[in-house]
């Protein structure tokens, strides 16, 4: 990879003078098994980038990466100029310490395939428990937020509802508000419709298509061609741990080059 894309600048953020996420020869092993082999990927401000292929190619463990909940063993990850993960001193690199790591996590909000909700609190109370105990905002500010946020992806009606009380689209749909509500400037989503019922998945791809919409970036990692085509800024086809095929989602879909990207894609179109 050539030097070609800068870090920030000091004093510009990087979102104006760089991509939102850069990852750099991203290497990760589970014992002696080599999972990601070097991924290279750009994401620019305001972009949707889709992650696809097989299952076991490396794509929940990169985006985990991304957001530490995988320590990567080689290679580096930027997010908004940030090098995920380590502080630069003195011209070495050094390891984050918790503090810092959690506040580059809090700006990446992640939705995962099963939605993870708290299954006692209620859907306001599983969207306003991050800014109330991690950030310590103010309870008021937090609620009117947290009720925005949910009428936004359609549930101002079920403010009290319980997980159990809604169905897997709008389980899904209040992950989705949680994760706003942390105010985020990456969001990664890891096979948010996989698990749901064929006629609810439309609901919560509309709702990423609107935050799509709004200028959010995103990294999507998802079987929907329909949604990457569409929405899609870029896909990625990864394979065995490598980026095997990059480019317009369109062009991509319409005239793979590899033949492992038309193997899947004849098997998900
Ligand atoms: P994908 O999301 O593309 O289906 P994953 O990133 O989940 O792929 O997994 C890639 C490979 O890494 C798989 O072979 C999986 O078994 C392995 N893997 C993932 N997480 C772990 C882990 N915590 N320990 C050991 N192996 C893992
Ligand atoms: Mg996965």
């Amino acid at each position: 990879m050539t030097q070609a894309s800068v870090p920030a600048q000091a004093g510009v953020p990087a979102s104006e003078s760089g991509p939102m996420v850069r990852a750099e020869q991203v290497h990760k092993s589970f014992g002696s098994i080599e999972v990601l082999k070097g991924i290279d990927l750009e994401v620019r401000a305001g972009e949707v980038c889709c992650l696809l292929g097989p299952s076991g190619s490396g794509k929940s463990t990169f985006l985990r990466c991304i957001n530490h909940l995988e320590k990567i063993n080689a290679g580096r990850i930027w997010v908004d100029g940030d090098l995920i993960g380590y502080r630069e001193r003195g011209g070495k690199l050094h390891e984050m310490r918790e503090k810092e790591v959690a506040a580059q996590r809090q700006a990446i909000g992640m939705v995962f395939q099963r939605f993870n909700l708290f299954p006692h609190k209620t859907a306001l109370e599983n969207v306003t428990e991050a800014p109330l105990l991690v950030r310590r905002e103010k309870r008021a500010e937090v609620r009117d937020r947290a009720v925005a946020l949910l009428e936004r992806v359609g549930l101002g009606d079920k403010l009290g509802n319980y997980p159990s009380q809604l169905s897997g689209g709008q389980q899904q749909r209040v992950a989705i508000a949680r994760a706003l509500a942390m105010q985020p400037k990456l969001m990664l989503f890891d096979e948010p419709t996989s698990a749901l019922d064929p006629e609810l998945v439309g609901e919560v791809l509309d709702v990423m298509k609107d935050l799509a919409r709004d200028g959010m970036t995103m990294i999507v990692v998802t079987h929907e061609i329909g949604f990457a085509r569409e929405v899609g800024d870029s896909l990625v086809f990864m394979d065995g741990g490598v980026v095997v095929e990059q480019g317009n989602p369109r062009e991509v879909i319409a005239n793979p080059q590899h033949d492992r990207t038309k193997a899947f894609l004849a098997k998900v179109l």
